[in-house]
């Protein structure tokens, strides 16, 4: 079988996986009810023949996709969705927060990638390069916050949990008959030669530790993630661990970067680039950024002009030396 095949993972939960590039994969996940299908997220625009077959092996008919939940508003997670709510009478789902990204392409591209064009310009080559992932715009039909559920008819009802981190509006979707979990981009890359990226460090820590109580609580037996092969519960639950990990990493080698003498944002990006061994690249720009606010909030950096910081000791004096 070849490993873009698809295949079902557990009765009524169907995954392909397509490779965005050598280093991420994405994986996109059908969920199977007798009397209605969801499909979670959809992927780039490129993903289309991948959902096409996904919904072919399952057994799932156009008539049959009722919902098309999503996680979050990133490309890679959305593309498809305008060519399959207009073939279908499947109705798109998502947080509140990411109704703006998915509705409207150059406010997505914008914030998502030309967020601070006087450090990394907003040029026609990146434009060019980002082009092909953004699909058309695609109408949201229904929000919907935590705790809210989506029934398919027949026994699988999908509870969404709000994970606030990698970005401010994501969905994980709980799926109780089968225990699955099924995640987007929560649980960060933290290996690829540029950063995944997240935007409220607190918020992620909290998200982790939320999915590690749920798995735990709610006898989790099987966890899909969008940029991560499936796993067991025991097998996530270290998944968390290297994650939480890593986001003590960034956030020492973010932090580490700064004394007595101002650092711009751009100084701090590069050099934490460079320790970590990252590519410069807006993700990982949005993230620095991201931890340097957090830094000044929690009492350990101080702003000392635009975009300028400094360490400050735990008597809120300026550290001068490490
Ligand atoms: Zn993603």
């Amino acid at each position: 079988m070849a490993c873009d095949d698809p295949v079902e993972l557990v009765p009524g939960v169907w995954q392909i996986r397509q490779e965005l590039s050598e280093e991420v994969p994405l994986y996109l996940h059908l969920v199977v009810d007798p009397e209605g299908s969801a499909l979670v997220d959809g992927g780039l625009p490129s993903s289309l023949g991948w959902i096409e077959r996904l919904m072919a092996a399952a057994g799932v008919r156009d008539r049959d996709l009722r919902f098309l939940l999503n996680t979050h508003g990133h490309h890679d997670h959305i593309g498809a969705f305008a060519e399959l709510r207009s073939r279908t009478s499947a109705v798109v789902v998502a947080d509140p927060a990411a109704v703006r990204w998915i509705e409207d392409l150059e406010v997505n591209l914008r914030e998502f990638a030309l967020h601070r064009p006087d450090i990394i310009a907003d040029s026609p080559e990146l434009r060019a390069e980002l082009a092909p992932t953004f699909g058309r715009p695609c109408p949201v039909d229904v929000t919907i916050t935590d705790g809210g559920t989506v029934r398919l008819g027949g026994p699988v009802v999908l509870e969404a949990l709000r994970l606030p981190g990698h970005v401010e509006g994501e969905l994980g979707w709980l799926e109780r008959s089968s225990r699955t979990l099924l995640l987007g981009d929560i649980v960060t890359g933290t290996s690829w030669s540029f950063f995944h990226g997240h935007l409220l460090p607190t918020q992620l820590r909290g998200s982790l530790h939320r999915l590690r109580a749920l798995t735990l609580n709610e006898d989790v037996r099987l966890v899909c993630l969008a940029h991560y092969a499936s796993r067991t519960a025991a097998e996530f639950l270290e998944l968390l661990t290297e994650v939480e990990r890593y986001l003590d990493q960034v956030t020492d080698t973010v932090e580490g970067a700064l004394d007595a003498t101002p650092r711009s944002l751009a100084e701090v990006w590069r050099h934490t680039c460079a320790q970590l061994g990252r590519v410069e690249e807006f993700r990982g720009l949005a993230m620095v950024q991201a931890h340097l606010r957090e830094a000044v909030a929690a009492g350990r950096a101080r702003c000392v002009g635009p975009d300028l910081y400094v360490a400050l000791r735990s008597d809120g004096q300026v550290r001068l030396q490490r």
